[in-house]
């Protein structure tokens, strides 16, 4: 018998328009030399995490300045209207005049979770005080984010355990998945689990058996902590096959209720909370 449940639920997937992916996947390999694989468009993703048995998607976009966030998060309610199983984080720039009212506009739509932060790709701290209005926005609003903070797998100034503490002794029940278990840092966003209530952990792309960088803490830790980690890929921007990090999963031998939680029940109560669904 199979410990993977038949059906999981994708906390951490990509999809942008498809001049945008492509602009992203000339920029990896330009600058850091990843060639992403699969090249698959947005459809094409869908469709294809579909045929793998993902029973529910949520995906993200980021303004990689500002200007782009109300456009994106325009197609991003399109795309939620053509697939009713797929749930969204959205787009937000601080520097746009017009953020806040776009954002208010945008988290009335039930399937949109919270929003996207990369805080590496658009170069603000996660405790700039821009973001305040939107924090307690989504707070009010019973929404979450979803925030690329760690160091991983390339790192700036903006990045980083110290300035995500900084941000969360602000706003200590602030409602947040962290990206890549927090990559590479690990243990010290694992420790902040304790303090903080309605943080959570996503495992997109760290769980890669024999890949550096990779997640390093053992099992032990991961079985403590298995209520506040969801399953992501972040598919389609890989550089390994999307099944290889599941086997890495599940070959540490956890529990079956560990692979339960975070392949499909943890994923599907936050949707449930953030969506109404
Ligand atoms: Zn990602």
């Amino acid at each position: 018998m199979s410990i993977m449940p038949e059906k999981i639920i994708d906390f951490h997937v990509h999809l942008f328009p498809d001049r945008m992916f492509e602009a992203i996947w000339d920029y990896f390999y330009k600058y850091y030399a990843w060639d992403v694989k699969p090249r698959l468009y947005w459809k094409q993703c869908v469709e294809h995490l579909n045929a793998c048995g993902v029973e529910k998607i949520v995906f993200s976009n980021y303004a990689h300045r500002a200007g782009v966030a109300r456009g994106l998060n325009e197609w991003n309610l399109d795309v939620l209207k053509q697939y009713p199983h797929l749930y969204c984080f959205a787009a937000y720039h601080p520097a746009d005049d017009d953020g806040l009212e776009m954002a208010e506009q945008i988290l009335e739509y039930e399937r949109v979770i919270g929003f996207k932060l990369q805080l590496l790709v658009q170069r603000f701290y996660p405790h700039d005080e821009r973001l305040f209005p939107l924090y307690e926005m989504v707070m009010k609003k019973n929404k979450r984010l979803l925030l690329h903070v760690g160091t991983g797998p390339v790192g700036n100034e903006f990045v980083g355990a110290s300035h995500f503490r900084k941000l969360m002794e602000r706003y200590p029940e602030l409602p947040v998945n962290v990206a890549h278990m927090g990559a590479f840092e690990y243990a010290e966003f694992i420790a902040l689990l304790d303090c903080y209530p309605n943080m959570m952990l996503d495992t997109a792309f760290v769980f890669y058996p024999g890949i550096e960088g990779s997640f390093n803490l053992g099992g032990e830790v991961l079985e403590k902590y298995r209520n506040r980690i969801v399953y992501g890929s972040d598919f389609p921007n890989l550089l390994f096959p999307r099944e290889s990090e599941i086997s890495g999963l599940l070959s540490l031998g956890l529990s079956a209720e560990f692979y339960t939680m975070i392949f499909h029940d943890n994923g599907d109560k936050l949707i449930k909370v953030h969506s109404g669904a």
